[in-house]
């Protein structure tokens, strides 16, 4: 049995719904039963609907109802080609009805002036808990036995909304409880992806592209054979093909591959998803839903090699540096204890560090806490930030073996200048730091030296 995954593009409309029909049918006839399905939000809805929140909490209500209603007529009209039988007017009340109660909340958010992040989850949970009772209807539509399961009772999270932690012991045994009886009584179980819900009861998510995430949930939950994410590109790709206009596609790729590259910017996988597939050594796929016939690219604990030196090249923007320059570090111990104490007194995640003598440097990406952070490190010694940064991030595990690798990295990249310098110990990659500005021409030499 397979978890499919339909992310945003491949749920965006009825045609591409249509697709996902054919895809769940093949995987029934291949598997004999399941699949059990997760679907994201129809593309740009959850970007819609954080817009809308932010509209509302600022005052901007008719801006706001104006999108709601938007997304409720998007909503309705999919449900009315896709489900135009006798079925359609429960689904068309359930519609109307979620976007009334959206509308309730958007009033209520222009008289309090503000939102909390308990209330944002409440509103951007609805794109995805709108989507997959479409989709589970549509499946019914073509002759599948699709069932709406409702993921704030299968993805029971820690209350820090908007990027909430799985438990995993309660999460799985909720996955089992629910999903196991309808795939052995052969139902095709429909979850919205990047929802959970407190032991209390409320609505959280996951963090932005945390559908993947709820797939490997699924998948680790029900021990799925193969944990399927459906997207708009060929698989996971040689470099951000925004940045790179003709990555090559990576067939074959290692759990711990690919979680650098997704944790370094390859949206095309939430970079938690990997951790439950490794507990249960799942493999994952990458594929196109526009392409089903394509081979993607297969994520395993061992994979045979891809045959060049590096796998691919990842990119974050907007990271802030931040340096931290003090005499008080030379010879003493403790001091880094004590500087990365900030960080995680601001709860802000620390990408890349670098040392010398008497300086610390770190990237952060969440700038939410850095004037905060800045100010609190100013006790340890003298501290700067630069903003506007970039992070190339060159993943491999050929990198471990061949230390030569790392060095034409170094060199391909010799009149870029660059701020931090990085190998960790897992020697799987290198991470260089520069200025944004930068990042583009630096992408460019590194994908002709090692992918042309
Ligand atoms: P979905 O809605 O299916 O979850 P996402 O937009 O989250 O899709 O992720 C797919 C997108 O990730 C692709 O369209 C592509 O632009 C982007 N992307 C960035 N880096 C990579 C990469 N290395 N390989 C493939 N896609 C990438
Ligand atoms: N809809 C959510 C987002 O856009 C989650 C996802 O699609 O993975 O972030
Ligand atoms: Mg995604």
């Amino acid at each position: 049995m397979v978890v499919q995954k339909f992310g945003g593009t491949s749920v965006a409309d009825p045609a591409a719904i249509r697709r996902l029909i054919d895809i769940v049918r093949a995987a029934r006839t291949r598997d004999g039963r399941g699949p059990a399905v997760v679907v994201s939000a129809m593309s740009g809805v959850t970007d819609a609907l954080l817009a809308l929140a932010a509209a509302g909490g600022s005052g901007h209500s008719e801006e706001a109802l104006a999108s709601v209603e938007q997304l409720r007529e998007r909503h309705l009209t999919a449900a009315r080609e896709l489900v135009p039988g006798s079925e359609n007017a429960a689904l068309s009340a359930h519609i109307t009805g979620t976007f009334e109660e959206l509308a309730a909340v958007v009033k209520a958010l222009g008289v309090l002036r503000e939102v909390s992040p308990r209330t944002l989850d409440v509103i951007a949970a609805m794109g995805e808990l709108i989507s997959s009772r479409i989709v589970a209807a549509a499946l019914v539509e073509a002759g599948l036995p699709g069932e709406w399961v409702d993921a704030r009772r299968l993805i029971v999270t820690n209350d820090d909304h908007t990027r909430a932690a799985p438990l995993m012991r309660e999460t799985r045994s909720a996955m089992r409880a629910s999903l196991l009886p309808r795939l052995e009584a052969g139902r095709v179980p429909v979850v919205g992806g990047f929802v959970g819900a407190t032991t209390a009861g409320h609505t959280t998510t996951l963090g932005r592209g945390g559908s993947d995430y709820s797939a490997a949930l699924v998948g680790a939950g029900i021990d799925a054979r193969q944990i399927e994410i459906w997207t708009d590109v060929d698989g996971m790709l040689t470099a951000d093909p925004r940045v790179i206009a003709h990555p090559r596609l990576v067939p074959r790729l290692s759990f711990d591959e690919a979680a650098e590259l997704a944790y370094f910017g390859a949206k095309v996988l939430h970079p938690s998803t990997i951790l439950p597939a490794i507990e249960r050594d799942i493999p994952v796929r990458i594929l196109n839903s526009r392409r089903p016939e394509g081979e993607g690219t297969l994520i395993t604990a061992t994979p045979s090699l891809n045959g060049t030196p590096l796998t691919g090249l990842a990119s974050k923007r907007d990271v802030t540096v931040i340096d931290i320059t003090s005499s008080r570090m030379l010879m003493a111990y403790g001091f880094l204890r004590q500087v990365f104490e900030v960080f995680e007194r601001f709860r802000t995640a620390v990408d890349v560090v670098t040392t010398s003598e008497v300086s610390v440097s770190v990237t952060v990406d969440d700038r939410r806490h850095v004037d905060a952070i800045t100010e609190a490190l100013s006790e340890f010694g003298e501290v700067s930030t630069e903003s506007e940064m970039a992070l190339l991030c060159a993943v491999g595990d050929r990198l471990r073996d061949e230390p030569e690798i790392a060095a034409r990295v170094v060199s391909v990249l010799e009149e870029v200048p660059l701020r931090m310098i990085s190998q960790a110990a897992s020697r799987r990659n290198i991470t260089v730091v520069m200025r944004q500005a930068d990042l583009p021409h630096a992408m460019q030499r590194l994908h002709e030296e090692f992918f042309t």
